[in-house]
């Protein structure tokens, strides 16, 4: 079994189907898998924090509050199923003008660092795209490429992206986490 000081958990495509731009919680849900692969964790000593790039609201698409409505209910599931969530570090810069808080930079990962005392090099970081084994890679955290969302375009597009390990979901995450 792998033991991490936090397991920082990308959002869209990772825990949660991405079709776009999610801009109401009517249009959120978790997959099937997520909330029983983070309990599975959980039981096993592991504490979460979400970062996640959310262009959308530079762009104009997404609204704050529904964002936060979005984040709440998040953070109230994750309380139900006794799942420890530090916190959400949102950012949501353009990426033409963004600053290092957007993944693939540091900074979330500073920010959640200074907040919660984590020892980011005995840390991993799950994602489904380039950004978010990037952001890990260079913070000397194990990395996680789940093929859900946009994984394997993830793969195709980025045949230089080196994870730790690939695998198909969270569930597998949690598979290769807890072997
Ligand atoms: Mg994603």
């Amino acid at each position: 079994m792998r033991k991490y000081n936090t397991i920082f958990l990308d959002r869209d495509g990772t825990l949660n189907p991405d079709p776009g731009y999610i801009s109401s919680l009517d249009q959120f849900e978790f997959y099937d898998f997520t909330i029983p692969a983070l309990q599975r964790l959980a039981h096993s000593g592991n504490r979460f924090c979400i970062v996640t790039n959310q262009s959308g609201v530079s762009r104009s698409l997404i609204d704050q509050d529904d964002l936060n409505k979005i984040h709440d209910y998040i953070k109230n599931e994750f309380f139900k199923y006794s799942i420890p969530l530090l916190d959400i570090y949102i950012c949501t810069d353009h990426p033409e003008n963004a600053s290092n808080r957007r993944k693939p930079g540091s900074g979330m990962f500073l920010e959640a660092a200074n907040d919660h005392s984590i020892n980011l090099s005995e840390s991993l970081m799950i994602g489904d795209s380039v950004h978010d084994i990037k952001s890990g890679n260079n913070l000397n955290m194990d990395t996680v490429l789940v093929l859900s969302g946009r994984g394997k375009d993830t793969i195709k597009d980025s045949p230089d992206v080196e994870p730790t390990v690939a695998v198909n979901d969270l569930q597998g995450a949690a598979d290769w986490i807890l072997e």
